[in-house]
């Protein structure tokens, strides 16, 4: 017999190694490393999310008929060891892993690797793309996979002549009366993952958050019926407020699907052919079905492919000699009068999710201008949210939202006063801080910060065209020395958990 060993984001039979895989002639290896739960302080429905759906898997395996170890140790090493000893399988297969030390795992175990299939786009693939390029467009990339993959394309051709819709998708958010977001499915809980939590208890697992409440769903049905959900209720909504945040709903009419193609529940490919199924169908808008594909086999796998390419190096990236804590407020160690913090804190000690434009325009913006270092910040979005993994938040954090690899990814910085997130969501209003000062005791923290962070970075900045209009101007504002002062001050109460 061989083994076929699946790793914890690799929970479908259709990936890899598991396809090819037949009960007669091969068993499965599942293992729960406890020591990589105990790595770092996870949200709890994170890590019950991910133990819960390994859990099922192997069910769904055996009622597959699969003789299934899934063997609980203290590392990913131990319980490879511990199988082949009680085993000892001709050959253990496994499908190519999604972190850079998974692959050195397994290639230091001599273990047969299999391609993987679970993006749409191999990182070789993304690499041949890439070479001789200067600048690696996103939008290139994406129009190239829209050609060589055939979603929403008439012959050569997009599908109602543009490629991208993305202007019709950054609407503010609409007033109260007119909410059309379908609330998201729940699953109930059972037995089986109470006995999750006791576990991760009994191990020692220290976990941040509120136990899970059935948001996430944790086996393949459930994950095809979240599906069948979006597409038929939420995708027609989906895209005019891509970029919208209101105190009412947390998830507007975002997809949350991501956690799900994350560890194998979904794969890209199923996802976007229900949505363009949807579009033929005529029940979807274009600018929906597109903003979405977009979504995924453009941003999602763009990510994927600068990930490998630029590992390992990319972790240790830190353009603006960033070093300061993760802050206070977003750990649960102080509150925060800041009412969009607060907001999207809550929503990660809810459920473990925000969505991109919270994290990227509140939570991430917030820590570039305050001077987060960018690998600390990675790591605690990888084990804070849901759909948190290395290859997701690595690209996400150093490149997209601290741009700390200098601009590699993002042609300029992301950063934004009260102003912008005023526009952008309902936050402002009730919050004690004024959006519009930049001095004293009332000023909105993201105000002062955005002008100290362009007159502390000026001479970078001032080289870069798409933001040298800006930093210009905060050369001109009168009360700069006085903003410079006040974002002392701020960052030392942000530091101390006191803003
Ligand atoms: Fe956030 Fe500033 Fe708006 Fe308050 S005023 S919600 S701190 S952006």
């Amino acid at each position: 017999m061989k083994t076929v060993w699946v790793l914890g984001d690799q929970l479908n039979r259709r990936i890899g190694a598991l396809a090819d895989a037949d009960p007669s002639t091969h068993r499965v290896l599942l293992v729960e490393s406890f020591a990589k739960l105990r790595s770092k302080r996870w949200h709890r429905q994170r890590a019950h999310f991910v133990i819960a759906s390994m859990r099922r898997f192997a069910d769904e395996l055996r009622s597959a008929g699969f003789e299934v170890d899934l063997r609980r140790s203290d590392s990913l090493q131990q319980g490879l060891d511990e199988h082949v000893d009680q085993f000892g399988p001709d050959e253990v297969i496994a499908t190519e892993p999604a972190s850079w030390d998974g692959l050195g795992l397994l290639q230091r175990n001599d273990v047969t690797i299999v391609r993987s299939n679970q993006f749409l786009c191999h990182y070789d693939e993304f690499a041949d793309w890439a070479d001789g390029k200067q600048r690696f467009k996103m939008e290139d990339f994406y129009r190239w996979q829209r050609r060589r993959l055939g979603y929403l394309m008439d012959g050569d051709e997009p599908v109602g002549g543009r490629w991208n819709f993305d202007d019709e998708n950054r609407e503010p958010p609409p007033s109260a009366p007119d909410d059309p977001w379908a609330s998201p499915q729940t699953s109930e809980l059972g037995d089986a993952d109470r006995q999750v939590l006791d576990d991760l208890d009994e191990h020692g697992v220290d976990t941040w958050g509120r136990d899970p409440d059935g948001t996430w769903a944790t086996s393949r049905r459930a994950a095809l019926s979240r599906l069948r959900h979006f597409v038929d209720e939420v995708l027609p909504q989906f895209g005019p407020h891509e970029d919208a945040m209101v105190e009412r709903s947390w998830h507007l009419a975002h997809s949350v699907l991501s956690p799900y193609m994350n560890i194998g529940l979904l794969l890209p490919g199923e996802v976007c052919d229900a949505v363009q199924e949807a579009f033929d169908r005529g029940d979807v808008p274009i600018a929906s079905a597109e903003g979405f594909i977009r979504q995924v086999i453009g941003w999602r796998e763009y990510v994927w492919g600068v990930y490998w390419l630029w590992m390992p190096d990319y972790r240790s990236r830190n353009a603006l000699g960033a070093d300061r804590p993760v802050p206070p407020a977003f750990t649960g160690a102080a509150t925060t009068d800041m009412n969009c913090v607060r907001h999207c804190i809550d929503g990660v000690e809810q459920r473990a999710y925000n969505h991109h434009i919270q994290r990227l325009m509140v939570l991430g913006n917030l820590s570039m201008l305050h001077g987060v270092d960018p690998w600390a910040l990675t790591d605690w979005m990888w084990s804070h949210f849901i759909d948190g993994a290395e290859w997701v938040m690595l690209p996400n954090v150093i490149g997209m939202s601290q741009w700390a690899d200098g601009g590699r990814m993002a042609t300029k910085p992301y950063a934004a006063g009260g102003n912008y997130i005023d526009k952008m969501s309902d936050y402002c209003g009730p919050c004690r801080y004024d959006r519009k000062q930049r001095v004293g005791d009332d000023a909105c923290p993201f105000t002062t910060l955005y002008w100290d962070f362009l007159a502390r970075h000026h001479d970078l900045l001032v080289k870069n065209p798409r933001i040298a209009r800006q930093v210009r101007a905060s050369e001109r504002l009168s009360d700069l020395p006085a903003v410079r002062e006040r974002a002392v001050e701020v960052r030392r109460l942000l530091d101390d958990g006191k803003l």
